[in-house]
């Protein structure tokens, strides 16, 4: 994806300012099974990526994830795509158990999986500010839309 890279060093700061505070940090992964239903193969959206065990799938080496990062893992169901950290993988049971009340977000896609990310977190209830510099989107136009929509969603723009 264009610029994705770009992402690491932004979030890098980020994860380290947790770490200082002592701050959970929670890293999301798509795991998808081969002929998973979100590839173009099987009539969905995107072409094959983050497959099962695959180098592709791994988190960017540069990412320093700290050792007690919880790994959340989605895009394993066989019968459709999951977007949002949220759909079904256990996730908000894990921030409910660590009483977490704000969430921090950053990633790829901003247009996919971030946005569906950011738009259940504020329908759970959780205060979300979206780390821009952090976050790239698939097209540009997608992009706006999402922050848009994030922003009518009540969650905050956090812009450096
Ligand atoms: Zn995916």
């Amino acid at each position: 994806m264009e610029g994705g890279d770009e992402i690491v060093p932004i979030l890098n700061r980020w994860i380290e300012a947790a770490q200082e505070k002592s701050v959970p940090v929670y890293a999301s992964r798509d795991w998808h099974p081969r002929h998973h239903p979100s590839f173009e193969e099987q009539n969905g959206k995107w072409p094959p990526h983050c497959i099962q065990d695959s180098e592709q799938a791994k988190f960017h080496p540069d990412l320093r994830l700290p050792e007690n990062a919880v790994k959340v893992t989605k895009g394993v169901r066989f019968d459709q795509d999951q977007n949002s950290v949220f759909d079904e993988t256990g996730f908000v049971e894990r921030l409910r158990d660590d009483g977490v009340e704000r969430l921090w977000i950053g990633g790829l896609a901003l247009d996919a999986c971030v946005l569906a990310t950011v738009l259940d977190a504020r329908k759970a209830g959780y205060a979300v500010y979206l780390l821009q510099e952090g976050t790239r989107p698939v097209n540009a136009d997608g992009g706006r839309e999402a922050l848009e929509l994030m922003q009518e969603a009540g969650a905050e723009i956090v812009e450096d």
